[in-house]
């Protein structure tokens, strides 16, 4: 198996307050548990910044410009209470959905056979006209779209196994039969959305988890679920929206899963990649706020992608 790991340094100069939970500590600690001898065949690649037109794939020319004249020229401005930008904020952001833009030409271009980002900011929350939850951009959602428009894929699933429910990625496919959107979350618990009966054009397939559940729960969903979607509908491209703050560690979602689900999770991924889709496997990092449970998680999956 051929895995690519794209990441940047402007990653870290997207800013958030003191004691913000998404911070750009998150991605030192990956980095600083990849500097392990696994990991010495990874093949690292920097990063390119994206074209900003590929925003329009998933969000409106008003989303755009309004991210785009709320950069501060110095210190932080917040564009929602819970989601701040910083002057590089503008160039992390490109730089985050052209990381995502450039796994999907990978991995239909044969340079790999799958691909993780460690970008930020993270992207599941961000709705067509609205940044939130952190997210400014969904680089899932333009990754999708960028997969049907350059690459002529017809059907993507996007599977989000973050504990909170990736409203912004229901929200810009929701009319669109062509993308399959599967998500774990913790309900109730922020934003609010992901209830089971929540489908829109038959292709929104929500498992909501109760606080509390751990690994039992989550497989069993993820099984009947999320697996069984992804069987029925034979995508091209599997996309994985892959939050790690359902950790038992995290300090926001009471979810207690160990790297081990991680692990067992992508594998079933990766099963279903290479039976519907020459392998091709594109994982993009969402949440995951406690730094040791997050680069645990992070080292365990892509573990899993690189031994196939
Ligand atoms: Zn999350």
């Amino acid at each position: 198996m051929t895995l690519r790991f794209y990441t940047h340094p402007i990653y870290l100069e997207h800013l958030t307050p003191e004691g913000h939970p998404e911070r750009p500590d998150r991605l030192r600690a990956i980095e600083k548990a990849l500097e392990h001898e696994v990991f010495a065949g990874l093949e690292r690649v920097e990063a390119p910044e994206g074209d900003p037109d590929t925003i329009l794939y998933a969000h409106p020319q008003s989303h755009l410009d309004r991210i785009h004249v709320a950069i501060p020229e110095e210190g932080i401005a917040r564009v929602d209470a819970d989601t701040a930008v910083s002057p590089k904020s503008w160039q992390a952001a490109l730089t985050a959905l052209g990381a995502a833009n450039a796994a999907v030409d990978d991995v239909f271009e044969g340079r790999a056979d799958n691909v993780f980002v460690a970008a930020r900011p993270p992207g599941h929350h961000a709705e067509k006209d609205r940044a939130m939850g952190f997210c400014l951009f969904n680089n899932a959602a333009i990754a999708a779209r960028h997969a049907q428009r350059k690459h002529g894929a017809e059907r993507v699933a996007v599977i989000d196994w973050d504990v909170h429910h990736g409203n912004g990625t229901q929200d810009i496919f929701w009319d669109d039969a062509s993308v399959l959107y599967c998500s774990t979350h913790q309900m109730p618990l922020y934003p609010g959305t992901g209830a089971k009966h929540e489908t829109g054009a038959g292709t929104i397939v929500n498992a909501p988890l109760s606080p509390g559940d751990g690994s039992a729960a989550f497989r069993e969903a993820f099984r009947t679920r999320v697996l069984k979607s992804l069987d029925d509908f034979a995508p091209d491209l599997i996309v994985i929206s892959a939050g790690f703050d359902a950790h038992h560690r995290d300090p926001l979602a009471e979810i207690n899963l160990t790297e081990d689900d991680f692990d067992w999770a992508t594998g079933e991924l990766m099963e279903r990649a290479g039976r519907f889709c020459d392998d091709r496997l594109v994982s993009l990092l969402e949440g995951g706020y406690d730094l040791q449970g997050l680069a645990v998680s992070v080292a365990t999956h892509i573990r899993r992608m690189m031994k196939g």
